[in-house]
């Protein structure tokens, strides 16, 4: 089960996941969650650094995908901040939404990385689908749900050998 639940990566923040480790890596496609992963549950919109980041992953070579659990109006304001496309309602650990939208792209899960901060669905979702998993800590863990999932989540905060 560790297998499933580590990722392959583990960067401190989305500006420090390298893009050219991800090519390196063979990744064409990056499956981008949103809440905690690009800004926290407190913040509605994107905003100019995030633009700015896209811009570079996408300049590099990487088309970006944001996929995402939530069920609100969060994913399409991002979305179109950012002039990505988007799922919502992914329901990630399900590894369908990440399915389906490889099928569409025709990308090929070995190159495929799925960036998020949290392990029971980011990162098994990764490994569920064959792709990249890569992890980031959660911007902010501003209740106490979060603060303990964050606590249940640590045993796996640990790179996959
Ligand atoms: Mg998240």
């Amino acid at each position: 089960m560790c297998a499933l639940l580590r990722p392959h990566l583990i960067y401190e923040t989305l500006d420090a996941v390298p893009s050219d480790e991800l090519l390196r890596r063979g990744v064409r496609l990056v499956l981008l969650d949103i809440d905690n992963t690009l800004a926290p549950y407190t913040r509605q919109t994107a905003g100019d650094a995030l633009r700015a980041w896209a811009e570079a992953m996408r300049g590099a070579g990487l088309t970006l995908y944001l996929l995402s659990n939530n069920k609100g109006t969060r994913p399409e304001t991002f979305a179109t901040e950012l002039d990505l496309p988007y799922v919502k309602r992914a329901k990630k650990p399900s590894p369908e939404a990440a399915r389906s939208i490889m099928a569409e792209l025709n990308v090929s899960p070995k190159e495929t990385a799925i960036v998020g901060d949290q392990i029971y669905t980011d990162m098994l979702c990764a490994h569920r689908c064959g792709c990249l998993a890569v992890l980031i800590e959660p911007i902010e863990l501003h209740n106490i749900w979060l603060r303990l999932r964050y606590w249940a989540e640590r045993p796996f905060r640990r790179v996959h050998s």
